[in-house]
């Protein structure tokens, strides 16, 4: 399965290029690319100058992202180089919601997707990440931008987040007809639709890589 960086990436509020901030219902131009294109060299130039001299100081740098999520205004679009684009899409500019989110609130799809994206170890939530997404595509929460296959043959979603405009790439496990009950049965269990399992000792609802099995010994 292709490594792919999980991190869901906002929409920036202003042009990368021109650094003008977009202005609400503004068609904003789009577009996922990897990390190693001219392009993003160009456009973090100063930022990447600056990690370049504090890893030279010895500080610690964070690792980069395979994958850089883009936004233009019209004007700087059309003036942009040809790019090798995973995806590209334009769609009106909407502020990002600034209402805190309710802590106590119960999770749900939206929720629980983002929190095992976001989590220590998304790798072992392959399956529950992908089904959430397609759950959450049929309910018209996010949108499939394209489907792309990794060079190691992986098919990988981009989907955006129809309100916030996040971006979210995640990997196809191809899943079975006979693993869906199980995934299915993780993501209640999960979401809190399910009491838990009697102990520790219950068998996992779904197959978990090796690597995880032997970190945890229940
Ligand atoms: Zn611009």
């Amino acid at each position: 399965m292709a490594r792919i960086d999980w991190n869901l990436r906002s929409r920036s509020r202003a042009c990368m290029k021109c650094a003008r901030p977009f202005e609400e219902k503004e068609t904003v131009r789009s577009g996922v690319l990897a990390f190693e294109a001219p392009l993003v060299a160009e456009l973090f130039a100063e930022k990447l100058a600056e990690e370049a001299a504090a890893a030279a100081a010895g500080q610690p740098v964070k690792p980069h992202p395979e994958y850089v999520r883009l936004d233009f205004c019209e004007d700087c679009w059309k003036a942009l180089a040809p790019a090798d684009w995973i995806s590209v899409w334009k769609g009106p500019y909407v502020p990002p919601e600034t209402a805190p989110e309710d802590p106590l609130r119960k999770a749900t799809p939206e929720t629980l997707l983002r929190s095992l994206i976001e989590g220590e170890e998304p790798e072992n939530h392959i399956q529950a990440i992908y089904l959430l997404s397609v759950m959450l595509e049929r309910k018209r929460i996010l949108v499939e931008r394209a489907l792309k296959t990794a060079p190691d043959g992986t098919l990988v979603h981009v989907y955006e987040h129809r309100r916030s405009g996040d971006i979210l790439l995640v990997a196809d496990p191809r899943l079975t007809d006979d693993e869906i009950p199980g995934v299915q049965a993780e993501i209640e269990l999960l979401l809190g639709l399910r009491p838990s399992p009697p102990s520790p000792s219950a068998p996992n609802l779904v197959s978990l890589p090796e690597d995880r099995a032997k970190e945890d010994p229940t």
